[in-house]
């Protein structure tokens, strides 16, 4: 159970006065076991975190629907400018399992969960047809397709293109191993993972 509500007074009073400046950008997933502020070990005002569902980024879509993910990433970029946005998958993801267990079913077209997953589908597609590496477990392999695509989707927002084009932001994959805390960092060349070295985000700055 959760141990209560501490207060961070000074650090609160100086984010308060000088504003927010973070640099970085984690996209997660809502798994209570992924928490990005504890896996890069940082504290109030140093990450600009979005969790949802598997950890998805849509591609831009310009209709009248409530694009969460889509305000988030263009607050970040355009208003913050971070110079990194992080996609972080993670084992045992349900949001990814249950993808797998229905996909090409119906239950994909119901309710939110069904639909919001469905954005995975291009990343099986890749997986089937064009797999960068032969990994036996599907689970794993769809948590790492699952980063690429986003990653993919996150550059159809001219404003992310933008900023990686004149060099001001950067993009990554990475995914975390919640029953052994090992974090795995995506090589933007090959699109391997590889584990972490310590400090290796901050590093690429
Ligand atoms: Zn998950």
């Amino acid at each position: 159970m959760a141990k209560g509500y501490v207060r961070h007074k000074e650090t609160h009073e100086h984010l308060a006065v000088y504003g927010q400046t973070p640099e970085v950008m984690v996209i997660s997933c809502c798994d209570s076991r992924v928490t990005p502020e504890g896996i890069f070990n940082v504290g109030p005002g140093e990450l600009f975190v979005f969790r949802n569902v598997a950890n998805l980024v849509p591609p831009c879509e310009t209709d009248s629907g409530h694009h969460g993910t889509s305000a988030a990433i263009e607050y970040a970029v355009t208003a913050l400018k971070v110079k990194h946005i992080v996609v972080m998958g993670h084992a045992k993801c349900g949001g990814i399992q249950a993808f797998r267990e229905n996909a090409g079913t119906s239950n994909l077209e119901g309710a939110f969960i069904g639909r919001w997953i469905k954005l995975l589908e291009p990343a099986a597609i890749s997986l089937a047809c064009m797999p960068v590496d032969k990994i036996d477990d599907p689970q794993l392999a769809m948590e790492y397709a699952g980063v690429r695509q986003s990653l993919v989707n996150l550059g159809t927002f001219p404003f992310v293109e933008e900023a990686i084009q004149n060099g001001s932001l950067s993009l990554h994959g990475a995914w975390f191993d919640i029953g052994s805390g090992e974090l795995r960092v995506m090589d933007p060349d090959t699109e391997r993972f590889a584990p972490a070295e310590p400090a290796s985000i901050q590093a690429a700055e």
